[in-house]
């Protein structure tokens, strides 16, 4: 059985398959071992050597999005049947994992993108798949989740923008902001408040595929700490008119549902990033202290040094495990929640614990913009914020935790 099969470059798609009962992926181990040395030759070759220029610049990779395209990124985890890989989300987080090890800014390209994809996927009416996923999983169309706006967050169901209905159309009025791919992505997965007097709130809220269309204008390009080259940017709504059969499933008041419905997948994403940096972190340290001397001897063989080493090299290894676990746990169909939201908390922690640590292994090179643990140290907070800060993801675990642990 093959779903996909190497072409120079990268990897197509190139039979259809149905054995698998949905939801439930699987590939082989030489597969997905063929399917990594793939990715990992494109990111040594055409991604390592330019990163550094991409992030000082801020400037977004459009050479490495059209070689993104020819790996089949975007369509990783679209079915099959709609032209994608159909990856199983343990070797998603794989690639998500090696990429991030090197530069965790691009694997937002396609994240954002495919979580738009699994809205349209998990709830979408066969005519939206048929429509949307042959496009998004080519790459041909690119686009992202627009749910935060500037005073709801954390807080989803305090969104104020809304979709009235008028004849065959919804008109929408609002502005969301921080939304990954803004500017060049060209569809979105747009959170509106249907009925802004319903409650419980979420029972107002419904979710619409959005692409740019007039009455659509992107605002600025948000300046950030790291996360560099990925645009971010507020999407303002003015009167803005799509087709009813815009709303994802044509039913109204599903759209907190089907927003948060991709939680698990968008959580080991988090994590398998998290992963990336904590390895990437950890690799830059063992290579520094090993050629750094101070005291004629290399500082790995202090035992300061050799400390953190360890308490690193022990933090990479559990969140590449945590993240495992939720990612078979996900590819085997059984409920994640809690493993995934442990991962993403764990795995974040860690990539800022590690980059924190390597930097000050590094001395003063790590606080140089030559060094690559600088940029490392300023991509790393993120993991911490995105798919539910890492206060709430605290809160949701112990409430979880509690509620499968009754005292008897
Ligand atoms: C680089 C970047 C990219 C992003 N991309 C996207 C995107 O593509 N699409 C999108 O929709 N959004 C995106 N976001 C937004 C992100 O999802 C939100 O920033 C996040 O949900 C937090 O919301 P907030 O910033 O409004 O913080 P707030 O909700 O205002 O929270 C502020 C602080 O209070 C804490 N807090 C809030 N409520 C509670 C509570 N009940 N108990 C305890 N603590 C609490 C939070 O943990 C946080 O520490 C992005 C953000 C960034 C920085």
């Amino acid at each position: 059985m093959t779903l996909w099969a190497a072409q120079p470059g990268g990897f197509r798609f190139v039979a259809e398959d149905v054995s698998f009962p949905t939801g439930i992926r699987r590939i082989d181990a030489e597969q997905e071992r063929e399917l990594l040395a793939a990715v990992e030759r494109w990111v040594d070759k055409e991604v390592a050597p330019r990163v550094l220029e991409y992030d000082h610049a801020d400037r977004y990779p459009h050479e490495l999005v059209e070689q993104m395209k020819e790996l089949g990124l975007f369509g990783a985890t679209i079915g099959p049947e709609y032209g994608g890989l159909g990856l199983p989300a343990s070797t998603y987080a794989r690639i998500v994992m090696h990429i991030s090890s090197v530069w965790m800014s691009i694997t937002g390209i396609f994240n954002s993108h495919l979580m738009l994809a699994l809205a349209i996927g998990k709830f979408g009416t066969a005519a939206q798949k048929r429509e949307w996923l042959p496009k998004l999983a080519s790459g041909a169309v690119r686009g992202g989740l627009a749910l935060t706006e500037p005073d709801a967050g954390t807080d989803l169901q305090g969104i104020r923008m809304t979709a009235r209905r008028d004849g065959a159309h919804y008109v929408i009025n609002g502005t969301k902001t921080w939304i990954s791919n803004g500017i060049e992505g060209s569809c979105f997965a747009l959170l509106v408040k249907t009925d802004p007097h319903a409650q419980p709130r979420h029972k107002g809220m419904s979710l619409f595929i959005a692409p740019k269309l007039p009455g659509l204008t992107v605002g600025k390009k948000l300046e950030k700490l790291g996360y560099k080259c990925i645009d971010s940017a507020e999407l303002i709504f003015n009167n803005y008119r799509v087709p009813a059969a815009s709303l994802i499933g044509e039913v109204e008041g599903q759209g907190f549902y089907q927003a948060t419905g991709g939680l698990e997948l968008g959580r080991i994403n988090v994590a398998a990033r998290g992963v990336g940096i904590a390895e990437g972190a950890l690799r830059l340290a063992t290579e520094y202290s090993q050629t750094r001397k101070t005291f004629g001897k290399p500082i790995c063989e202090h035992q300061a040094i050799q400390l953190k080493l360890g308490e690193m090299a022990t933090r990479a290894r559990a969140a590449r495990l945590l993240t495992l676990d939720a990612a078979n746990a996900f590819d085997c169909g059984e409920r994640c929640d809690l493993q995934a939201g442990m991962a993403k908390y764990f795995a974040s922690e860690a990539a800022l614990e590690n980059a924190t640590e390597s930097m000050r292994i590094h001395g003063a090179y790590g606080y140089s913009k030559e060094y690559h643990i600088e940029r490392l140290f300023r991509d790393a907070p993120l993991t911490c914020i995105g798919e539910g800060t890492n206060e709430m993801q605290r809160i949701i675990i112990a409430r979880q935790w509690i509620k499968r642990n009754p005292a008897v």
